[in-house]
């Protein structure tokens, strides 16, 4: 597989926020988010088979893994990537940005889909597969990007379309203020609950953490 990085650092965002976990960074995204804050991660990797991967994740004292991008799902041997971490009695989160079907990886146990939507904002909102949400469990989580109120309004149409039984994070895109957000969560009374990423609050929007 084309990896970019592995590192070990605290979740920072969704159900898992401050826990520490191993983060498995694979290479390359088919989307091109307007506010990416991961473009090094397009391109830059090293090939790793999944042996070597998980001879690398064995050092970490630590039983939670979580495999993001870039998209993971873009590389085929994912899969297989998965089956073998969990094997080895982790648990596992995979961040997935909404644009692949996901019916692959749903209903495994002690994998938790951590599925992104996007909105107008990114100017990828049109590539989402948004059958996806329907196929989720209560498990499951789904972060909705937000940047501005079209965003938000878009966020809450999906969700009353789509009635998802997996929590629900509405999460501001880093450095915009989130008052504004919390202001329309409650003013609406949505049963969604604000994501902050709590790993840029520690270090800063910086690589590795
Ligand atoms: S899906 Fe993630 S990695 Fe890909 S362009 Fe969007 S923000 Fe960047």
């Amino acid at each position: 597989m084309n990896i970019n990085e592995i590192f070990y650092s605290i979740q920072g965002e969704g159900k898992w926020t401050g826990l520490p976990n191993i983060f498995i960074r694979v290479t390359g995204c088919n989307l091109r988010c307007s506010y990416c804050d991961t473009k090094y991660a397009y391109y830059d990797g090293k090939e790793m088979s999944i042996k070597e991967i998980v001879n690398y994740i064995n050092k970490y004292p630590c039983r939670y893994v979580c495999i993001t991008g870039g998209e993971p799902l873009l590389q085929a041997e994912t899969l297989e990537l998965i089956n073998t971490v969990l094997k080895k009695n982790y648990k596992i989160s995979i961040e997935t940005n909404g644009s692949i079907n996901v019916e692959d990886i749903v209903n495994k146990k002690s994998l938790m889909i951590s599925l992104d939507i996007k909105c107008p904002s990114s100017n990828m909102n049109e590539k989402m597969h948004l059958e996806n949400i329907s196929l989720l469990n209560k498990d499951d989580q789904l972060k909705i990007i937000i940047q501005n109120k079209e965003d938000y309004d878009y966020a809450k149409k999906i969700i009353q379309k789509y009635q998802p039984k997996c929590h629900v994070f509405f999460q501001p895109v880093w450095a915009n203020n989130p008052k504004n957000l919390a202001d329309w969560i409650l003013g609406d009374g949505l049963n969604v609950k604000l994501g902050l990423q709590i790993h840029k609050m520690i270090w800063g929007d910086v690589k590795g953490v």
